[in-house]
């Protein structure tokens, strides 16, 4: 039996595998954390996925129990502005598209040659964007029925609904709510500096040795040592596959903003196209993470921090800027021998959809569900890492779409976009794209937590439209969903009436 998890590094990826390994197993697995005072956390303000909701139902926290204390918002939608023409922009909803006699709004909206903008006449989040509500009324109520309930124990392969947001929130914060909620029900914390990683003569990890606690054992390691990948990488030599050939953004820098009027809250994440990547903006309750996602063969990091600062905080020198470098893919496989790499040390790829926290939760529901008897049988390994593949893999492809499907080409960096090398599988998808909207037969054919919705949401949004409507639709009579375009926007303005600020709910559980 295995009887004792250790897991090296308190980032999120640490944290949350804690914590979770404890809701799953309770007193049967013995969890210990090891963290460096030292060695900070990357800890730039977060955006997450609407599935986060599961990880939280999971360890039976209720929304107004964390979220004011990780200075957190809501996420409705990414807004993508300037990646077609200067001064446009979208929104990437939680929302799926509504279906009207058997045809999705989207090729209603293609066939009837609207003419508003797709996310406009498809998705109410628009609205909502726009007039900046909340998700929810002031008596805490959802604004969609029938989806508010608990989850319970259950994982990202039974969302079945789509839920209409996502939260924001301050990594550090998070990491420090979890250690807290972790050490109250059992996980052990050593906060200590890693010098050394044993292994046994099979190469299989022995215990960790620290600096002042000595050696550390267990039956299983987790690393989560963020990009040095201390266990994965450096001590059992696993292949990193990068991924720059077709995502060549390797850098970020960061700042973290005040907003001049607190009031002025976005449910939506921001990320704007720049001379060479694109710009972050991710609302939390009192100030804004900003940051720059860059290709340091286009720009140096002193001038991507000049633009970053120009654009966003032109007034204020004395704003610490955080860079980063980025190591973006994966590796090879993610779980070698008796250890799992959860987080940054795993898998990245470059911020744009928000998935860093998505893999993490990926990874740690696989671990509990192929978690190893003293036997580690190999079928069940070889399966946990052929599903992180998949989902990361997934992930790329949609990412490298954002490029190649955006119509913007006014600097080396947006013209090299367009003929940069592409995966495989994304060359024929683009071109199916130019027939008709992609569905579940033709998106990336495994879980990666992207639906046909968002791909087409993406390619509408960005400019690759089908070169004709379905002709199909022109036999249909098209009251139906001429109808249902009127209903969602009466329905739109009908919640922008009722609906509070983002920050004026945010404001009343944060008292
Ligand atoms: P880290 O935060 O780096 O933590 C590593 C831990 O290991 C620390 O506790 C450190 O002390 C410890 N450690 C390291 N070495 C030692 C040692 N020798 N001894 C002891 N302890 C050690 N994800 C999202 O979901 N949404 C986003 O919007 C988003 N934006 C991002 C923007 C940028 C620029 C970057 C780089 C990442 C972003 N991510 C995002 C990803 C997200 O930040 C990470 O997935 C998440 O924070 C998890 O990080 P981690 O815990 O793996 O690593």
């Amino acid at each position: 039996m295995i009887r004792s998890v250790v897991i090296a590094g308190g980032g999120t990826a640490g944290w949350m595998t804690a914590t979770y390994l404890k809701a799953a197993f309770g007193d049967r697995v013995d969890v210990t954390l090891v963290e460096s005072a030292q060695v900070s956390r990357i800890g730039v303000g977060e955006a997450t996925f609407s599935t986060v909701r599961h990880f939280f139902d999971y360890l039976g926290l209720k929304e107004e129990e964390w979220l004011p204390k990780c200075a957190g918002g809501y996420k409705l939608a990414i807004r993508f502005e300037n990646w077609g023409e200067p001064g446009k922009h979208f929104y990437h909803p939680f929302e799926r598209l509504r279906v009207v006699d058997g045809f999705s709004l989207a090729e209603w909206w293609l066939a009837l040659g609207g003419d508003q903008p797709f996310d406009q006449s498809c998705y109410i989040a628009h609205t909502l964007c726009e007039a900046k509500r909340a998700p929810r009324m002031l008596d805490g109520s959802l604004f969609v029925s029938g989806l508010d309930g608990t989850l319970g124990k259950s994982t990202l392969e039974e969302q079945r609904d789509q839920f209409p947001y996502a939260y924001h929130f301050d990594a550090d914060e998070v990491a420090r709510f979890l250690a807290n909620y972790g050490m109250e029900r059992g996980v052990r914390r050593v906060i200590d500096n890693i010098e050394h990683v044993a292994q046994d003569e099979r190469g299989w990890i022995k215990h960790l040795v620290t600096k002042e606690h000595g050696e550390i054992s267990g039956d299983i390691f987790v690393d989560c040592t963020g990009f040095r990948g201390m266990l994965i990488n450096q001590t059992l030599g696993e292949e990193f596959l990068p991924f720059g050939d077709v995502l060549p953004n390797n850098r970020a820098v960061a700042l973290r903003v005040p907003r001049e009027e607190a009031t002025e809250m976005s449910p939506y994440t921001t990320a704007t196209a720049m001379s060479a990547g694109w710009s972050w903006t991710i609302p939390l309750f009192r100030r804004n993470g900003t940051g720059y996602v860059y290709s340091d063969e286009f720009i140096t990091p002193e001038e991507a921090e000049r633009e970053l600062r120009a654009k966003v905080a032109p007034d204020r020198d004395d704003l610490e800027a955080n860079h980063i470098r980025m190591r973006i893919g994966r590796n090879n496989r993610l779980w070698v021998n008796n250890c799992v790499a959860i987080g940054l040390s795993g898998a990245f790829v470059e911020p744009l959809e928000s998935t860093g926290i998505f893999f993490i939760q990926y990874g740690i529901e696989q671990l509990v569900k192929h978690f190893p008897d003293n036997g580690f049988d190999p079928v069940l390994v070889g399966q946990y890492n052929q599903r992180m593949a998949h989902v990361v893999d997934g992930v790329k492809e949609f990412l490298v779409l954002h490029y190649k499907s955006a119509q913007r080409a006014d600097t080396p960096y947006w013209k090299e976009a367009k003929v940069r090398k592409m995966p495989d599988g994304l060359a024929h998808r683009l071109e199916i794209a130019s027939s008709h909207l992609l569905d579940e037969e033709t998106v990336y054919p495994y879980y990666h937590g992207f639906e046909p919705y968002s791909w087409n949401t993406m390619n509408l949004g960005l400019g690759h439209r089908p070169a004709r409507p379905r002709p199909a639709l022109a036999h249909i009579d098209a009251s139906n969903a001429r109808a249902e375009f009127a209903t969602l926007k009466a329905e739109g303005a009908r919640m922008v009436a009722a609906l509070p600020s983002c920050y004026e709910y945010l404001a009343s559980i944060n008292d």
